[in-house]
């Protein structure tokens, strides 16, 4: 998405539209899945001194208004990325938090139907898969002891 169209989605969610709004926009969607520390970093290179309360003020204002969805996968800080509507899953990794977007599991929200709905009307899934990303898988492959040739199993 573009400035012109930032602007415009500020201005459909009710929004003013401030220089700190836009920054914040232009930064997730540049790094998705960014912390708030990280994208208080990239709007003060944008834009110079910004409080980091004002970067909070303004993720808050746009993930109220659903321009900025907020990704809890637990342990780590709240991360954001651009609200698509399009109620993807998270891939995590447990060794080193990447986190990458899945599809849906199957067809249109919520995708996944629990056993008792304990009569919500039930909107999204919001499902996080966990486990340890290829490269991690790579690491450990590397560095895992080898079995020593004495402790092999003998076969007679
Ligand atoms: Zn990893
Ligand atoms: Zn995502």
């Amino acid at each position: 998405m573009s400035t012109i169209e930032h602007t415009s989605a500020l201005r459909s969610a009710g929004l003013r539209v401030t220089a700190p709004r836009l920054a914040a926009l232009a930064a997730v969607e540049a790094h998705p899945h960014s912390d708030a520390e990280a994208i208080a970093r990239m709007v003060r290179d944008n834009l110079g001194t910004v409080s980091r309360q004002a970067v909070y003020d303004v993720l808050n204002a746009l993930s109220d208004a659903e321009l900025l969805r907020r990704v809890a996968v637990g342990g780590r800080s709240m991360q954001y990325e651009i609200h698509r509507h399009d109620n993807h899953h998270h891939l995590v990794c447990r060794e080193c938090g990447r986190l990458e977007d899945v599809p849906c599991a199957i067809g249109a929200a919520p995708c996944l139907v629990p056993h008792d709905d304990h009569g919500f009307s039930i909107e999204i899934a919001d499902v996080v898969y966990r486990g340890v990303c290829s490269e991690c898988r790579a690491k450990s492959a590397a560095t895992a002891p080898s079995l020593p040739a004495h402790r092999a199993p003998h076969t007679p």
